[in-house]
């Protein structure tokens, strides 16, 4: 049972670590600090962990990597899509 509440907690905390940064993003299309090249890889890596989470069946790993693969590649794209794009708040910074 303890072994599913940090199953649990790990995957939201995983999960709210994504959102903000997802979501000011799109909104705003606003790449700042983001580097490419490494969301690349990272984006790589959730595909590999990915594949592997369902070679083992492990549902909580498939879940994870499932939500991190996804934020990785939108991250990725618009990095791609919007490169050096700042909102008002990032382009003073
Ligand atoms: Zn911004």
């Amino acid at each position: 049972m303890i072994d599913a509440a940090f199953a649990v907690a790990g995957s939201l905390l995983m999960i709210a670590a994504y959102v903000p940064q997802v979501t000011h993003m799109i909104k705003e299309r606003c790449t700042a600090g983001i580097s490419l090249f490494a969301y690349s890889l990272w984006s790589l890596a959730a595909a590999i962990l990915f594949t592997h989470a369902f070679m083992i069946h492990d549902a909580v790993f498939i879940l994870v990597q499932g939500f991190t693969l996804i934020a990785t590649w939108i991250i990725t794209f618009y990095t791609w899509r919007h490169p050096g794009n700042r909102c008002p708040i990032h382009r003073t910074s």
